[in-house]
């Protein structure tokens, strides 16, 4: 599913040639049906809503088109784009820094968590293009140590999170820096309603691709496992020495139950790192950096990390806890089969989650078996 259908190269979206040399040494060969599908569009500056799937490359679907339209002669700030997560604005800004690493293009990103001065000087040398989370950017622009009065791409990734109600009042402010004329580009994997009303408020004609369909999860195979709630360290240890994990990816529901699970896991003999939304945040860039980098084989983790990351190396996820909706299901077990590749998820089933179960399972329209007595390797 990540092999287009046109059989178009980057080369047939006539982009400037150095913009071609920083998509080739990202080794990416083909684009990828939602690049294919979206980037001649976003190019001539039509405002779009895209949907695909997770792990298909939506980020070089937004990131290719705003590097060719930014003009890098231009001193002002012409490009934002914003994202939920700390990890995530780093993440992207690192692809932004790769593709246009020929350009001359500034990439900044900035986010809450770290301090405001070193924002405020970084911000007197020229910024191209602004990864951010909302918060901070809206501070930024507040004090108007941002202008955004000439910047004509607005980008958000993950956009239906960013337009929950925890994000919509400061959404609502930044787009007031922007300048009227301006391309608006929304990509996610999930779309619930809340974005509607944001397209019918500021959006004109937006080009519509939805690339979900029913093999939304193809390339993941998923598992429940019953365990009583006490019970789930022990079946956690029985997993970790049954399956060939490459990385994996832990979740918990809380803060607290992830310092508790990571300390267990610690104490069994499995090497493990944490992140969660209470820790400081230089701790979770070194965690996220390291983790990314193979340093550690486990990762517990909070619905922080559920979100848009990318490590192709994370061929196990498991739900140590069961979400409590289908799109958080979703984003989670999506960390694991990135771009073609396999992936399985293991969730761990109390008594009081197996309704939740069976909801999410006809939602998704997926399947979700019982786990077998030894898990293919083939499967992931
Ligand atoms: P999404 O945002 O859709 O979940 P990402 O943008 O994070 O997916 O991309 C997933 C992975 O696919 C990344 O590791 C990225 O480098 C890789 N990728 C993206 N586009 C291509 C491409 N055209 N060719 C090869 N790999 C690609
Ligand atoms: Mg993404």
């Amino acid at each position: 599913d990540v092999t287009n259908t046109k059989g178009l190269d980057f080369e047939d979206f006539v982009l400037k040639r150095d913009l071609l040399k920083g998509i080739h040494a990202a080794g990416f060969e083909k684009p990828s049906p939602i690049q294919e599908a979206t980037i001649p569009v976003a190019l001539t500056g039509r405002d779009i809503l895209a949907r695909a799937k997770n792990g298909t490359g939506k980020t070089a679907a937004f990131i290719i088109p705003t590097l060719e339209r930014v003009e890098p002669k231009n001193q002002k700030t012409q490009a934002l784009i914003l994202v939920p997560t700390r990890e995530l604005a780093l993440q992207t800004s690192q692809v932004c820094k790769t593709l246009g690493q020929h350009l001359g293009i500034n990439v900044m990103v900035t986010t809450g968590g770290t301090g405001l001065k070193d924002d405020i000087l970084r911000l007197n040398e020229t910024v191209h293009i602004i990864v951010g989370t909302p918060g901070r950017i809206a501070d930024l622009a507040r004090k108007e140590v941002v202008k955004l009065d000439e910047c004509t791409t607005f980008v958000m990734d993950e956009a239906d999170k960013l337009l929950s109600s925890e994000f919509t009042p400061t959404i609502e402010q930044l787009l007031s820096f922007h300048p009227k004329e301006r391309q608006v580009m929304l990509f996610s994997a999930t779309f619930p309603v809340t974005v509607k009303h944001f397209q019918d408020k500021h959006m004109k004609d937006p080009w519509e691709i939805n690339l979900m369909d029913e093999l939304t999860l193809r390339g993941i195979t998923q598992y429940y496992c019953f365990v009583e709630e006490k019970q789930k360290v022990h079946c956690l240890n029985t997993l970790f020495s049954k399956l060939q994990i490459n990385q994996s990816i832990i979740f918990c529901n809380s803060t607290n139950r992830v310092e508790l699970l990571a300390k267990k896991i610690t104490e069994l003999g499995y090497s493990c790192f944490y992140s969660h939304a209470k820790m400081l945040q230089h701790s979770r860039n070194r965690v996220f950096h390291d983790f990314r980098n193979g340093v550690c084989r486990n990762l517990v983790c909070s619905d922080l990390l559920t979100r848009g990351i990318d490590i192709q190396a994370v061929n196990v996820v498991i739900n140590f806890d069961f979400p409590k909706n289908a799109e958080t299901y979703l984003h989670r077990i999506g960390r694991s089969g990135r771009y073609g590749h396999l992936g399985v998820a293991i969730n761990l089933i109390n008594w009081e989650d197996r309704f939740n179960l069976y909801k999410i399972e006809q939602e998704l329209q997926t399947e979700i078996a019982a786990i077998p007595q030894s898990i293919d390797k083939k499967l992931y």
